[in-house]
């Protein structure tokens, strides 16, 4: 712990003093969120339950949801409400799932007509169950979206489709999502106890997969501070990340859902997480989005022109020689 101390310190360094042990359990100011009221989030959330789709802002108690509501964005969870794994910091529920909803593709494409999203986030459950770990209902998702608003960018958030065929992953990049990222969730010491199910090596290489056999596509990862983690080890994440040729990488502060759940071993600084982004861009990645309340999708559709932006720049300069 003291250990912990003294990195937080050094990362925040722009005056931010490690949290004393007292601050260490109840939630800083910065994570207060307000409780979603306005009609915008009401609204959005009748489309979903007309549509029966689920969303893992519900899923997942995100503390963004009255703001992204609210502008109607949303990350839409397909192949149901039921994961197939139970991983320590998650909410979603664990067990057999129900079968795959062949109307889900229409129903998600129809959403995004509807809420007339110029970008859209699909994430899925695990489903370790099927024999393709369900890719071929991304690949679906995908079709659709092309086909009823083809001016919709498509951001997929995919399991690891571990022990699964690499046609599976294949399938998904073949359909062309915008961006392709897949979380790495923890640094690697930390996946017995909080990603137990996955492996920290086989993530990384599905993004280089993805890298590889498409290179125009954007690849995302992101991992979740808190959770016990040093500073150095959330470098190295940065390293691999960078030597897999990921391009987005999101830092955020893990919450515990319920008490059941890992426990926030600390609540990391505002100004920390300004410090891990300044050494994330420095390493290269095209785009960073690192605060208390970054999630992969927050803000995802702004985050991914910038993006676009970034990489068009670096092709001029790369043409300018
Ligand atoms: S950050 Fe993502 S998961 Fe959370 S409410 Fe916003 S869109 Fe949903």
């Amino acid at each position: 712990m003291v250990e912990k101390q003294r990195a937080l310190a050094y990362v925040g360094e722009m005056n931010a003093p490690a949290l004393k042990p007292s601050e260490r359990v109840r939630k800083p100011d910065w994570i207060r969120v307000k409780a979603p009221t306005s009609p915008g989030y009401a609204e959005t959330r009748k489309l979903m339950r007309d549509l029966s789709l689920n969303t893992v802002c519900e899923e997942a108690a995100c503390p963004n949801i009255g703001e992204c509501w609210t502008k109607k964005h949303a990350t839409v969870m397909i192949l149901g409400d039921t994961c197939t794994r139970a991983c320590a910091f998650c909410n979603v529920k664990t067990g057999m799932p129900r079968p795959v909803d062949p109307l889900e593709p229409e129903h998600v494409a129809l959403a995004a007509a509807k809420m007339g999203l110029t970008h859209i986030v699909i994430t899925s459950v695990d489903r370790d169950d099927l024999p393709d770990g369900g890719a071929s209902q991304f690949v679906k998702v995908i079709q659709a979206l092309r086909r009823e608003t083809p001016s919709t960018t498509i951001e997929i958030l995919t399991p690891d489709f571990r022990n699964k065929p690499e046609s599976a992953v294949a399938a998904i990049v073949d359909a062309r999502p915008d961006v392709y990222n897949h979380n790495l969730e923890t640094v690697p010491r930390l996946y017995p106890t909080i990603r137990p199910g996955a492996r920290y090596y086989a993530s990384l290489r599905l993004l280089e997969q993805v890298k590889r056999r498409d290179p125009s596509i954007f690849t995302k990862s992101g991992i979740m501070l808190g959770l016990g983690e040093e500073r150095m080890e959330v470098h190295q994440v940065m390293d691999d990340m960078r030597s897999a040729d990921i391009d987005f990488m999101t830092m955020g502060q893990y919450l515990q859902p319920t008490p059941k759940h890992a426990k926030v071993i600390d609540f990391v600084t505002p100004q920390a997480f300004d410090a891990y982004a300044q050494i994330a861009r420095a390493k290269g990645f095209l785009q960073v989005a690192s605060s208390p309340l970054t999630r992969s999708s927050y803000h995802a559709g702004d985050d991914f022109e910038r993006m676009r932006a970034a990489r068009e720049a670096q092709l001029a300069r790369a043409a300018a020689g």
